[in-house]
């Protein structure tokens, strides 16, 4: 039969980690951290467990957690959601981008995407028969060029999606970012999705710029999280959606017949654990301290470091280090240096090579200490 996703393969994160662990490479690649979360979540969920929270919750997710996130963003950025009506928890980011995409474009849709982008972005929207529309972020800076965004958008533009903090190039949007997104698309229709997935891993200072902070994109937006990377627990796939209560409705007509609800004790154990805030408010400082543990470890390289001012991820030119592409560069250094990085050009869809890879660094510092022993000989 015919496939429906005749260009995709299996995903590059796939692909690097069974390289790594085939030739026993440390692993940068995929993004997970390789240490553990706190015992305390995992205390609550177990006390969920017993406690017998074990049979289907509602559809929409366990009502203390909706309530746990309305309360959070709220103290965060400002804005009350509807915890009955504007918050849904799902499985993962992945699902949660995946569902509002197939609950709001409609096949011949135009979509923006703002490349190089997450992965999942295209084949969500080509399974909803949309028409994949790639502006790209500003080549070296990967700034948004909003004249390139504005020119993108036609009658046709159903949806943009972006996202800030931003897999891979470590860039953070401004308040003036998204305020300038704010304004261009006022006379608009297009809806959005804003993955902020990365929402507290922001270093230096900067603060993350919710789409919830500005009225004028939250009025049409899907704002998207993930406990997996607030709290290390990549492996439970849990996230949120928080939009306004008349994308929520579509959203859960979509949702109730894709994955209906998700698993109840991580869902109670996750509201219990969040009546604490000290742990993603400490989040930037620790991750701060792994990217300046990594970064003085590669000064002096040929590897060229690109500016990390959010996400676990670490951008290197390799071009003083090697002739290869990207992909090959990737193979190379798994195989024979022994570390794995993912190369740019698998977040474009037209493969562009800038010379460029992402190292994660979401790791032990002795794992972080081991890749940088072997990265040093380059
Ligand atoms: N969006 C971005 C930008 C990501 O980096 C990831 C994680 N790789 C996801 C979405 C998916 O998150 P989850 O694991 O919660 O599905
Ligand atoms: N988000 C992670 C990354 O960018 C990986 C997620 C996945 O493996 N699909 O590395």
């Amino acid at each position: 039969f015919p496939s429906r996703l005749p260009h995709v393969g299996t995903t590059i994160f796939t692909v690097m980690s069974a390289l790594a662990a085939e030739h026993g490479a440390v692993n940068l690649g995929q993004g997970f951290p390789d240490f553990g979360c706190d015992p305390a979540l995992t205390d609550a969920v177990t006390r969920a467990m017993q406690a017998g929270h074990n049979q289907y919750p509602p559809m929409a997710g366990v009502p203390a957690l909706r309530e746990a996130v309305a309360a959070k963003i709220e103290a965060l950025h400002g804005r009350r959601y509807d915890a009955g009506a504007e918050i849904t928890i799902t499985a993962g980011a992945t699902q949660a981008i995946l569902t509002a995409i197939l609950a709001t474009v409609q096949p011949g849709d135009e979509v923006i995407v703002l490349e190089p982008c997450y992965d999942s972005y295209v084949p969500n929207i080509e399974l909803a028969g949309g028409v994949v529309v790639r502006v790209p972020l500003t080549p070296g800076s990967f700034r948004p060029d909003f004249g390139k965004i504005a020119a993108a958008i036609t009658p046709r533009t159903r949806l943009l999606i972006i996202n800030t903090p931003h897999n891979p190039s470590a860039t953070v949007w401004t308040a003036e970012d998204m305020r300038t997104l704010e304004e261009l698309l006022a006379p608009t229709d297009v809806l959005l999705i804003s993955d902020e997935v990365y929402e507290h891993m922001v270093f230096d200072g900067a603060e993350h710029q919710s789409a919830a902070r500005f009225p004028g994109l939250a009025a049409r937006a899907f704002i998207v999280s993930s406990f997996g990377k607030t709290f290390h627990v990549t492996g439970w796939k849990v996230g949120t959606v928080a939009a306004p209560a008349a994308l929520t409705a579509e959203f859960r007509k979509v949702h109730q017949f894709n994955v209906f609800t998700v698993n109840t004790p991580m869902q109670h154990g996750l509201a219990d654990y969040l009546r604490n805030p000290a742990p993603y408010l400490q989040l930037p400082a620790f991750y701060q301290a792994k990217r300046d543990l990594f970064r003085q470890g590669l000064e002096g390289s040929r590897l060229k470091l690109l500016p990390s001012t959010g996400s676990y991820f670490q951008c290197v030119d390799i071009s003083a280090v090697s002739d290869l592409n990207e992909a090959d560069f990737c193979q190379w250094l798994t195989r024979e240096i022994g570390v794995a990085a993912i190369p740019l050009s698998a977040f474009y869809g037209g493969g562009f090579d800038q010379r460029v890879v992402r190292f994660c660094f979401a790791k032990k510092d002795e794992t972080l200490r081991a890749a940088l022993e072997r990265l040093r000989r380059l």
